[in-house]
């Protein structure tokens, strides 16, 4: 099976087969669409068993057959009410994938460009240039005569950015007519997968319901942002429906771009493959470093930019201190492979670190670019550069740790408001995007260059809200935002190096070293991570309690560049 996304919420595949069922539904699809007529092909699988194998793995199942070339308003119309009431993300496959991405193509026709359409359908791997003149035709047809419900601020993403920028709007002005877009049901607090990984935390510690942890008087969107008519001020969603707003605030996060590895996606979760990067993967992470006893493990880092850069060596540090303690270490070889070409971007806190890495005898690999994993067999190909040549190595592995590739969403690196690496291209210190003076963005999915983490969105979502309202009532009153990002390195169960830092590696510690000396390990950086961030996460960012986190505010004129 071969899922290629499309949209947040909807991917097309070629014909899937019933043990793929399970497969999808691992990789989070809810429902299950058939745009393949029953008796195309010999081997072709009956729609009815897809639907069984659906059934017994407790996901939806629709079935919208369409013989080739034979598109009709009235079976697009059939397409688009499953995709408005069937719950997402959703995977739809004929033969090829063709149709099904088709099928969405005339669906959003209406809403979106043709030129984001086909953005999104090639970048899939679907060519559907031939459609255009048809996507041309029912473009804005009757869909833009009405005013859409507007919002004073719109925010996009339920995820750390956007409930902490709402938490810290609706603080200083609590009858503001805020709303939040966001498709997922579940609220993860991504900074505790570490630790999941580690044995520290359960997995159920890092997630909440959404409608839990919205501030009190925020409108909740269930849906998914497919496109922006910033003109307009309007934004359209997966579904169709449109909402206006007087400032847009875009924090949607980042893509794992599990997808670029080849071989990765299939083996994830199996074979001694693992990932931090995932809520249902952590606790895998920990069976395995429970389990190995010999063999070598390795640790991968993809190219930069990736949100919390610490991530993949904090896992190599956790499971070899495991492996330490519990005598076994000494029949374990762990390599760490990086992409990049230094154990950490902020040179101060890499002499701690390398202690730790003769501590746990780690060999350094960098320039290492994880390209392809064999699963079955337990072989993972690196490409390796070496000045100008490069060149492919294979290491077999006992268990692996994989950080995967990152990029922007496809929704925004096909929108206006992009940037040409694909990141919402906003200001740095003022977090305004630099074309549209109304819009804002924070997070990992903005093209601000600081370290990728909650920490930076505690500071972040603080100034945008500042700065919203300062649009929002044509004030020249703004806030700043001074790159400050933090990762806390776990080197051992008990100890952290407390990495604190700004736009250009310019050293923030938030304490005196008395109390916690960054550069070096420490017990009660530990107790902070364990103890303190989770409630500051839950009960301080989300309540608009903006603990070590006051903006500083300045006076400039606003308006775009
Ligand atoms: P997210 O929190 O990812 O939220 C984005 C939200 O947008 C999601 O809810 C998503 O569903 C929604 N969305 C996506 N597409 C759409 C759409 N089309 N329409 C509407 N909504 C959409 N940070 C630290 O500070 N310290 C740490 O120790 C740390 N460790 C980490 C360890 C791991 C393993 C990981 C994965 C992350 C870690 N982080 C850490 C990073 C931190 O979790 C992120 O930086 C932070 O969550 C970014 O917030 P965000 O709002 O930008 O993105």
């Amino acid at each position: 099976m071969e899922i290629k996304p499309i949209a947040p919420s909807f991917a097309a595949s070629p014909q899937i087969r019933p043990d793929d069922v399970a497969r999808a539904v691992q990789a989070g699809y809810k429902t299950i669409v058939c745009n393949r007529p029953d008796g195309e092909a010999d081997d072709q699988p009956a729609a009815a068993e897809i639907a069984e194998a659906a059934r017994a793995a407790g996901v939806e199942f629709r079935y919208l057959p369409i013989k080739p070339g034979q598109f009709t308003d009235e079976l697009v119309k059939s397409f688009e009410d499953v995709l408005s009431t069937c719950k997402g993300p959703i995977l739809a496959y004929c033969r090829t994938g063709t149709r099904s991405s088709t099928l969405w193509a005339l669906t959003r026709a209406k809403m979106l460009s043709p030129e984001a359409i086909l953005a999104a359908t090639s970048k899939a791997g679907y060519d559907l240039s031939g459609l255009r003149p048809m996507m041309e035709e029912r473009f804005g047809a009757d869909v833009y005569t009405s005013r859409p419900e507007s919002y004073d601020v719109l925010i996009v993403g339920g995820g750390a950015g956007g409930v902490s920028a709402a938490a810290s709007l609706l603080k200083r002005r609590p009858h503001a007519k805020v709303a939040i877009i966001e498709p997922r049901e579940e609220h993860y607090y991504q900074p505790g997968w570490t630790l999941v990984g580690a044995g520290v935390f359960e997995r159920g510690q890092t997630v909440r319901r959404m409608g839990e942890v919205l501030p009190d008087g925020v409108k909740w969107i269930r849906g998914a942002v497919a496109g922006f008519l910033p003109e307009k001020n309007e934004v359209t969603l997966e579904n169709g429906e449109r909402y206006g707003y007087e400032v847009l605030i875009v924090t949607p996060g980042l893509k794992l771009n599990w997808e670029a590895v080849d071989g990765l996606a299939d083996t994830l979760g199996k074979n001694g493959v693992t990932s931090n990067y995932r809520y249902d993967l952590a606790p895998y992470t920990w069976e395995l470093v429970k389990s190995v006893r010999k063999g070598k493990a390795l640790f991968t880092q993809p190219p930069m930019p990736i949100k919390c850069a610490g991530a993949p060596q904090k896992a190599m540090y956790l499971s070899a201190d495991y492996w330490l303690r519990t005598g076994v270490l000494k029949d374990i070889d762990v390599e760490f492979c990086n992409a990049g070409g230094v154990l950490f971007g902020v040179p101060d806190y890499v002499p701690a670190l390398m202690e730790y890495v003769e501590r746990y005898d780690a060999t350094l690999s960098f320039n290492h670019n994880l390209v392809k994993v064999d699963g079955e067999n337990k072989v993972a190909t690196f490409e390796v550069t070496d000045g100008e040549t490069t060149s492919t190595v294979e290491k077999e592995f006992e268990m692996m740790h994989v950080c995967p590739p990152q990029t922007g969403l496809d929704f925004i690196k096909a929108s206006p408001l992009a940037d040409e690496a694909g990141w919402v291209d906003v200001d740095q210190a003022t977090l305004q995007h630099k074309k549209y003076p109304n819009i804002f963005g924070l997070g990992d999915g903005c093209s601000t260059p600081n370290a990728k983490t909650a920490a930076a969105v505690r500071k972040q979502a603080p100034v945008a809200a500042v700065n919203a309202l300062a649009v929002l009532d044509g004030h020249e009153l703004v806030a700043e935002y001074d790159g400050y990002g933090s990762c806390p390195l776990t080197v051992e169960r008990g100890k952290i190096v407390l990495a604190e830092f700004g736009y250009g590696g310019k050293l923030m510690p938030s304490f005196p070293d008395w109390i916690i000396d960054g550069m070096r390990p420490s017990r009660r950086a530990w107790f902070l991570k364990e103890r303190m961030l989770p409630p500051m996460y839950w009960q301080g960012m989300f309540r608009g309690r903006e603990y070590l986190a006051q903006p500083r505010m300045t006076f400039k004129k606003i308006g775009a560049e």
